[in-house]
């Protein structure tokens, strides 16, 4: 009972912006303060680059337990997707270990790749790759050793003969998960893997 009133109430409040949790005066994702300090990419792999409102938002959707933000981002994601309209045949999210899922509740590529599938209007494949090793988080490591952390931690799943692949995931720093996951759908007969990711983030090497 807690939860269906809750869930109404979830409802009725007003939105509030994804970068700042301020409440929202007019409906959309960012607030107009937020919205002048946000990067967009020209590159049509990459809504954002990283920083900012966008890398609060993030912070707030992956390890504050905002699930709801997902839905908000994808949105964003998806008004930019029209780039693989016809390009591609399905969705597939860069999937978390099933140990990472459990503890966080929720799979945030998956989230956001509901609305992005929703708006190419082709399948969201939730059981494209399985992630087979929990790898140690991305940003603990040096560099060169991430691609390395990668190699094989993906593998292919319940593709169903599809070949042309949208892979998504919320931000891309070295590419090497992105690459790893290309691969593990390569592996189960892809023959085109694109990648689309809510933002993007340069990493200033360390000497
Ligand atoms: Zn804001």
């Amino acid at each position: 009972m807690r939860d269906v009133i809750g869930g109404v109430v979830s409802l009725l409040a007003p939105r509030r912006c994804a970068g700042c949790d301020e409440t929202l005066e007019v409906s959309g994702v960012f607030c107009g303060a937020c919205a002048t300090l946000i990067e967009h990419t020209s590159n049509p792999c990459a809504v954002f680059e990283y920083g900012g409102p966008v890398a609060d938002a993030i912070q707030r959707f992956k390890y504050d337990g905002r699930s709801e933000l997902g839905a908000a981002l994808g949105s964003v994601m998806a008004t930019d997707a029209h780039a693989w309209a016809g390009k591609v045949d399905a969705v597939v999210p860069v999937p978390l270990h099933w140990r990472r899922r459990r503890s966080r509740g929720y799979d945030q590529a998956a989230l956001l790749s509901k609305p992005v599938a929703k708006s190419l209007a082709v399948p969201l494949m939730l059981r494209g790759l399985r992630r087979v090793r929990n790898t140690p988080s991305q940003v603990e490591l040096p560099h060169r050793e991430r691609q390395q952390n990668m190699t094989g931690a993906f593998a292919p799943w319940r593709l169903g003969g599809l070949r042309r692949l949208l892979l998504i995931d919320d931000v891309r720093t070295t590419g090497a998960t992105l690459r790893a996951a290309s691969e593990g759908l390569r592996a189960g007969g892809a023959s085109e893997v694109h990648t689309f990711v809510l933002a993007t983030r340069v990493l200033v090497q360390s000497a």
